[in-house]
């Protein structure tokens, strides 16, 4: 299948890179090692990634602003369905190609390359640079291993594989990476965040069976001086807590008028729970967009329900 999507890029002159809202590094890595990678194999196309960005990610590139999107190649990564894709209207595209390694949710492009036994987004752009004649070099190298370590937070999670190991030993030995320099960028924040992550220790409300939540409301965030988006940056750093099972936080979106929810686990299947709430994402890390504290109360009922039931069938024997 690669070698499909490949023949589709010789193919276009113009070719347009998307990827989901609500930008993340592994999102904006994919998309911009492959705009980079494409760009370094075939100088002479016009190769533009697009949707809204974040200051924070700034050091994998600019992101482009295109007026003229028809007749175009889409390449869509890291997005399993149509409504979460950021910056594009499909029917604008002559050909679409999904890059994914989301558990299926809708087809939607012409080639779909999914892999949900895969790290992240950019572990298929590696395997898809290796297996085909695009090229490589070092800052692409750099990119990758970034949206890798970021997605597989720094390879803690199971989704790291023997595979993914060997590849980005292969490409730490072939680029040179200075890895110590690279995790800067990615790592560096603001001390008010640091502070917001100590509050959000201290003020964690636990359920009976195991989920532990905390409802930051616009007025937390005003204290501490951070956006909506800075507690999603955090909540990998609650794993590990004896008491916890699943955590969640609900952090209140003024200026898209919802409730962000994002979700984590070590134990319980949670993404088929939140895609009641029109929410979805991985089996232990998920997201939604909710619009009332009514729906907050009933994610938190749900997910505490999942966690009974978890400890109730034992590790072994659960399903959802
Ligand atoms: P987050 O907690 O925002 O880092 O998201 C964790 C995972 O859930 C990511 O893989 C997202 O793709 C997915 N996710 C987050 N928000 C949503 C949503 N509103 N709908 C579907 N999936 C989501």
């Amino acid at each position: 299948m690669y070698s499909d999507i490949y023949k589709l890029i010789c193919e276009f002159d113009k070719i347009i890179l998307a990827r989901h809202v609500g930008v993340d590094p592994d999102a904006m890595a994919s998309v911009m090692a492959l705009k980079d990678s494409i760009l370094l194999t075939f100088p002479e196309k016009k190769v533009y990634a697009v949707g809204s960005g974040s200051n924070r990610f700034s050091y994998f590139g600019k992101l482009d602003k295109v007026e003229d999107m028809k007749d175009a190649l889409l390449i869509v990564l890291d997005t399993p369905d149509i409504r979460r894709i950021d910056g594009v209207v499909l029917s604008d595209f002559k050909k679409i190609v999904k890059i994914d390694h989301h558990p299926f949710v809708e087809k939607f492009a012409d080639i779909e390359y999914i892999d949900d036994t895969a790290s992240s987004a950019s572990e298929l752009v590696l395997e898809f640079i290796t297996e085909t004649p695009l090229l490589m070099n070092k800052n692409i190298a750099s990119k990758i291993y970034l949206g890798i370590v970021s997605d597989t937070n720094r390879f803690m999670f199971n989704n790291s594989t023997g595979k993914t190991f060997l590849s980005v030993a292969r490409m730490i030995d072939e680029y040179h990476l200075e890895i110590d320099s690279l995790y800067e960028p990615l790592y560096l924040r603001p001390l008010n965040e640091v502070r917001l992550e100590g509050f959000i220790g201290l003020n964690l409300s636990i359920t009976e069976n195991g989920v532990a939540y905390i409802k930051l409301t616009k007025e937390i965030l005003e204290n501490f001086k951070v956006d909506a988006a800075a507690p999603g940056n955090m909540i990998n750093n609650f794993n590990y807590i004896d008491e916890v099972l699943i955590w969640a936080f609900f952090t209140e979106d003024v200026k898209n008028e919802n409730i962000r929810v994002s979700v984590r686990s070590r134990g319980p299947v949670i993404n088929t729970s939140l895609s009641k709430y029109n929410g979805g994402g991985h089996k232990y890390a998920s997201g939604a967009r909710i619009k009332t504290m009514e729906d907050v109360e009933k994610v938190i009922k749900d997910l505490d329900d999942l966690c009974k039931n978890y400890v109730k069938k034992g590790r072994d024997n659960f399903e959802n």
